[in-house]
């Protein structure tokens, strides 16, 4: 029996128009807002989650991801993570070990999606700017679906991630400045050239990947929502993903609740917890952003209000942690729990420790970390 998709088209966030889902889109043509994928819940609302298939990765999900039946999916097993109990923390405290997936971090599944999408569009041709992990993503999937991928990276970068996107075949470009700079200098060669701008939020396919992670939490916790996810935030990609796939479960009961997030990020470059904290509905720029954590350097995320909207919707919390306290939190998790993590995933535990000793959270309270890049790239920083 053939099913309807869920998937059902496209939606710009500002203005609210919406396009077929045969077009090839990157932001609004009509405004410039950012655009987002329609999947339906009603239609979700038939399948029964104790019938979803073995598929032993994200793709097992594939009914809530924005493709269509005859689209080709570029997998190399991304998501499927294990969620595991910290022994270390005297809280309930869970880890979703996003280090597993293929390049080491949870950008592959927005990679896997987005790639999967592209080139089942006819795209021939990607570019994007990167802080290192999604160009190592990007660059595999790109060669695993035969597209010609080019990197923007900011000049200070993990050299392992230059290293590892360039044994994939990507095109490593340097910029000096920031990855707003990198960004700038993406946009105006996809203009020039033609391709295909895959930066997070100018493309719309990368954010439901990573709100796969959602769907395998509750799956993994027996249907159950953690109260509290922390999450490290840099573009908002899988913090707005993770939030869609939760309210999508709860609009389809499968589960009861939404969990509270907790957005974190360092002090060198807190945009969104500045604007946040100050009730504000965007997010102005972080003038001279300085951090060891990386992944997190996002001087204006673009998704700003977007991600404002789903911390006050899930009546979230908001807070920054030193590069001293996330030093420290990498050797805390490596020692304690086996847990090799980079600077920008390492800011969760640094996080916690905060929320506990504040009594912002309750010890009993079930939380999961999203641990969302393996230290492996970032030995240099240990
Ligand atoms: C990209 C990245 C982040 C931030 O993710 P967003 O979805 O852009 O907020 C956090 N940690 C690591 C390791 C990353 O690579
Ligand atoms: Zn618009």
């Amino acid at each position: 029996m053939r099913r309807e998709r869920a998937f059902q088209g496209l939606q710009c966030t500002e203005c609210h128009t919406t396009y077929p889902k045969g077009e090839i889109l990157q932001k609004c043509p009509k405004c410039n807002g950012l655009l987002d994928t329609i999947i339906n819940p009603e239609i979700l609302s038939e399948i029964s989650k104790d019938n979803l298939g073995p598929t032993p990765s994200m793709w097992k999900y594939q009914a809530f991801l924005p493709v269509d039946e005859k689209d080709r999916i570029v997998s190399a097993g991304e998501g499927d993570t294990p969620l595991r109990k910290l022994r270390s923390f005297y809280g309930n405290v869970w880890v979703k070990d996003e280090t597993k997936n293929p390049t080491g971090t949870f950008k592959d599944r927005g990679a896997s999606l987005a790639v999967t999408a592209l080139s089942s569009s006819g795209v021939k041709e990607i570019i994007l700017s990167s802080e290192g992990n999604a160009g190592c993503s990007f660059a595999l999937y790109s060669h695993i679906a035969d597209l010609a991928c080019r990197v923007f990276l900011p000049q200070q970068v993990n050299p392992a991630k230059v290293e590892l996107s360039q044994k994939l075949g990507a095109k490593i470009t340097l910029v000096d400045g920031t990855i707003a700079d990198a960004g700038r200098r993406t946009e105006a060669l996809a203009k020039s050239e033609g391709s295909y701008n895959a930066s997070t939020f100018v493309t719309p396919y990368r954010h439901d990947g990573k709100g796969t992670m959602a769907l395998e939490i509750c799956e993994q916790l027996d249907w159950r929502v953690p109260d509290y996810v922390v999450y490290p935030v840099g573009g908002g990609v899988g913090l707005v993903g993770m939030w869609k796939m939760f309210s999508i479960l709860e609009k389809i009961g499968w589960v009861k609740t939404r969990p509270r997030f907790v957005a974190v990020q360092p002090t060198g470059c807190a945009p969104v917890v500045k604007a946040y904290q100050s009730k504000r509905d965007d997010v102005d720029e972080w003038k001279n952003p300085q951090t060891i954590a990386f992944g997190l350097r996002i001087p204006k995320p673009l998704a700003g209000k977007w991600i404002l909207r789903c911390l006050r919707e899930s009546d979230g919390i908001a807070m920054s942690v030193t590069d001293e306290e996330i030093r420290k939190s990498m050797g805390q998790a490596l020692k304690d729990e086996g847990l090799l993590l980079e600077p920008s995933s390492a800011a969760t535990i640094a996080a916690l420790h905060h929320l506990y000793r504040e009594k912002m959270i309750d010890r009993s309270a079930e939380v999961v970390l999203i641990a969302t890049g393996s230290g492996l790239k970032t030995l240099e920083q240990f």
